[in-house]
């Protein structure tokens, strides 16, 4: 598992107008954002005026930092909140977190989530089981914990960070893929079931993104071929993602913007889909 504390390039600006903050008022908790996408999410909901509960694995001194130089650039609350995504009580207490010390919450954005690679008769039942836990059951905890208040609000915003693993397969990811449709599916669900209260629940699918998790992919590849880390990350992306570059965080964090603006209203149910055609062939 990495859990290494990476930032996103651009830094979010402080101030501008209440144009530039339609999201002022409203907390989001993003899963997984002292890392990757995650945190280029929650720079994006808070450069939008939202208060943002950040929440990941790291160093205690590196996460403090990312948090209280993210509320200093935004000008909005941001809290860290240490809960273990693979315990449901810890998700529960995360919510809980969020309603006594920021009133309440509007946006959640399901994103911690690991991976590991092995054929299937030869995957380990402890990695199995620790996917499942973070990358499937998680998001399902945090939903089950969130919609009261939500209801309560009549407005809501669901984003499971999914993957196009949750569309298509690929070998040696037999628990990843499994779980990664599986919020597909749990998305739809959703959806249906808040169709008429102001919530919408969709999930975003993205190919690759270099971020600590497919660092890792590449380190791993580049060691069983004996090739080099750039001739690795080349053909990691050859194989995969026609337009041969990654997806960026800040395009992730664009996007799930989007989703939370009143323009994405009746967005729900879907699939975004962010892969450089991955998914076109
Ligand atoms: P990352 O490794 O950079 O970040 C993962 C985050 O999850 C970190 O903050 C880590 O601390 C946190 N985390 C891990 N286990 C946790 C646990 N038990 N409790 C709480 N937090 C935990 O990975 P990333 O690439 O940014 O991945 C984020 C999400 O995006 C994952 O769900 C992943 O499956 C998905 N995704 C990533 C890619 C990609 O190419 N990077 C592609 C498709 C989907």
């Amino acid at each position: 598992m990495t859990r290494s504390l990476s930032k996103p390039r651009s830094k979010p600006r402080r101030g501008g107008t209440s144009a530039a903050k339609p999201l002022k008022g409203k907390v989001a908790v993003v899963t997984g954002s002292t890392s990757g996408i995650g945190l280029g999410i929650a720079n994006a909901l808070a450069a939008a005026g939202c208060k943002v509960v950040l929440n990941g694995f790291g160093d205690a001194a590196a996460i403090e930092n990312t948090r209280a130089e993210l509320a200093r650039d935004t000008g909005v609350k941001v809290l860290y909140h240490g809960a273990d995504m693979s315990q449901p009580e810890q998700i529960r207490a995360l919510i809980g977190f969020c309603v006594g010390k920021l009133g309440g919450v509007d946006i959640i954005i399901n994103n911690a989530g690991i991976q590991h690679t092995a054929p299937t008769e030869a995957f380990p039942d402890d990695k199995w089981n620790a996917i499942m836990a973070i990358n499937l059951h998680a998001p399902f905890h945090m939903i089950k914990a969130a919609l009261p208040v939500m209801r309560e609000r009549g407005w809501g915003r669901i984003i499971n960070i999914a993957s196009v693993h949750g569309l298509v397969a690929s070998t040696e990811k037999i628990a990843y893929v499994t779980a990664k449709h599986g919020v597909v599916g749990m998305t739809k669900v959703v959806a249906l079931e808040c169709a008429e209260s102001g919530i919408t629940c969709n999930a975003i699918c993205p190919g690759w993104v270099r971020t600590p998790l497919v660092e890792a992919q590449i380190a791993a590849m580049a060691q069983k071929k004996g090739i080099t880390i750039e001739q690795a990350t080349g053909e990691l992306l050859a194989e995969k993602q026609p337009s041969k570059r990654f997806t960026e965080v800040e395009h992730l964090g664009a996007l799930a913007l989007f989703l939370c603006s009143d323009a994405a209203a009746n967005i729900t149910g879907t699939t975004q889909v962010i892969d450089g055609a991955w998914t076109a062939r």
